[in-house]
């Protein structure tokens, strides 16, 4: 055999070039602390570009999710909802503050929160006389939830929502900014991610107030006095005034990357989706996709190829796929947690964590690299025919 072809990975980060000099802005006037002029520019440019009053720079989405919680007062005993597709992320911050999550399973249309499920548990959890302090939407892979639904579900019973949109930097919902739609909305910046700090996180919300409470909280929760006085448990949270120099140069080219991300998408729809049994993750009407990853599952009946086939024949081109999230009411983690599943004869995480992967889907990914890809993936099913036949 040849050498091993070039890895190709499943979303590594992508500079623009300007990153050194925001970093070096950064370095000549010596602020290398966790505040600073590129935190405060950071902030105020990724609040204009989702359109939100105020945005609170962190030192990851876990830690932005962590603060929207203890600004929605969730303590110990509470309930929190959750969608059950998505990273393991989402959830942990309900079990730092003690609190109980609840998983809420995902419809077809977007793979995303079921609003029926979501009524369903709202409508169980009101006759127990015990609503959830919040609920916790997630966009898996840049698509966004159903939010008109979710949203008049949680008005009707006064639950804030907040929006895990880590995956979903420059989508849209009906012309709003993914994030901007909730109590808080939470991004993530980790190195994976559609652009990226290395490691960070952005807390945003019309809530100024709000967002001056979860600044003070992430900086160990000092109050007003010169002698460190403090009332109440704080965390050291915020982001690095060098980090926030790279993630201001990344913001510049988001609309570039969410462009990249989903002509990536693109080809691989029009390469593959005539595979018998392949299915790509559908994009809602009236929503625009950044396309962070592109998923698709594979009915192993009608494709006559695994999954776990097809993994491994990418893993051996060196090519990094993956399977998609494992849902979190699987998870031996959150054994015995409370799931509402789409209806009571369907649960459609599970299906889809049966059937799902992702592609490589970075946005410096080169034609030729993509076309690796999906000559790997063809070569499956022609592999396929050719036994069966
Ligand atoms: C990445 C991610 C997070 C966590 O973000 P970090 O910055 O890695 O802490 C939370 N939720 C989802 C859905 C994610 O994909």
């Amino acid at each position: 055999m040849a050498t091993n072809p070039k890895k190709i990975f499943l979303s590594p980060p992508h500079m623009s070039g300007k990153e050194q000099t925001y970093i070096q802005d950064a370095f000549d006037t010596n602020w290398i602390a966790p505040l600073g002029p590129n935190v405060d520019a950071f902030e105020r440019e990724l609040a204009d570009c989702v359109g939100v009053r105020d945005a609170a720079a962190v030192s990851s989405g876990t830690a932005a999710l962590h603060l929207a919680l203890r600004l929605l007062d969730v303590q110990e005993g509470d309930a929190v909802f959750c969608s059950s597709f998505t990273f393991v992320a989402s959830a942990n911050p309900i079990r730092y503050q003690g609190a109980e999550p609840v998983f809420i399973d995902s419809e077809p249309d977007t793979w995303n929160m079921s609003p029926q499920a979501l009524e369903r548990a709202l409508c169980a959890s009101a006759q127990a006389g015990k609503l959830p302090k919040a609920v916790i939407v997630v966009h898996l892979y840049g698509q966004s939830a159903k939010m008109d639904e979710i949203a008049a579900l949680c008005e009707r019973y006064g639950v804030p929502i907040i929006e895990d949109a880590a995956e979903s930097l420059g989508s849209a919902y009906k012309g709003r900014a993914s994030g901007s739609i909730g109590r808080y909305g939470v991004f993530s910046f980790n190195g994976n991610k559609i652009i990226t700090t290395s490691g960070g996180g952005m807390l945003v919300s019309n809530d100024v107030q709000g967002l001056h409470k979860a600044r003070f909280l992430a900086t160990q929760a000092r109050d007003q006095a010169a002698h460190y006085q403090h009332s109440e448990s704080g965390y050291n949270y915020r982001m690095s005034n060098v980090l926030a120099g790279i993630g201001r140069a990344q913001l510049e080219v988001l609309e570039d990357r969410v462009r990249a991300r989903r002509s990536v998408f693109r080809r691989y729809a029009e390469e593959l989706a005539s595979l018998p049994g392949i299915r790509f993750m559908p994009e809602l009407e009236q929503t625009r996709s950044n396309r962070w990853l592109t998923a698709l599952t594979v009915d192993e009946r009608e494709a006559g190829v695994t999954v776990s086939e097809l993994l491994s024949s990418l893993a051996e081109q060196n090519i990094e796929a993956r399977p998609v999230w494992k849902p979190l009411h699987l998870q031996p983690l959150f054994a015995g947690c409370a799931y509402y599943p789409h209806s009571e004869r369907e649960s459609v995480s599970e299906r889809l964590f049966a059937a799902g992967i992702c592609l490589p889907s970075g946005s410096g990914m080169s034609d030729e690299e993509q076309l690796r890809v999906i000559d790997c993936v063809k070569a499956c099913w022609v592999r396929n025919s050719s036994i069966s036949a």
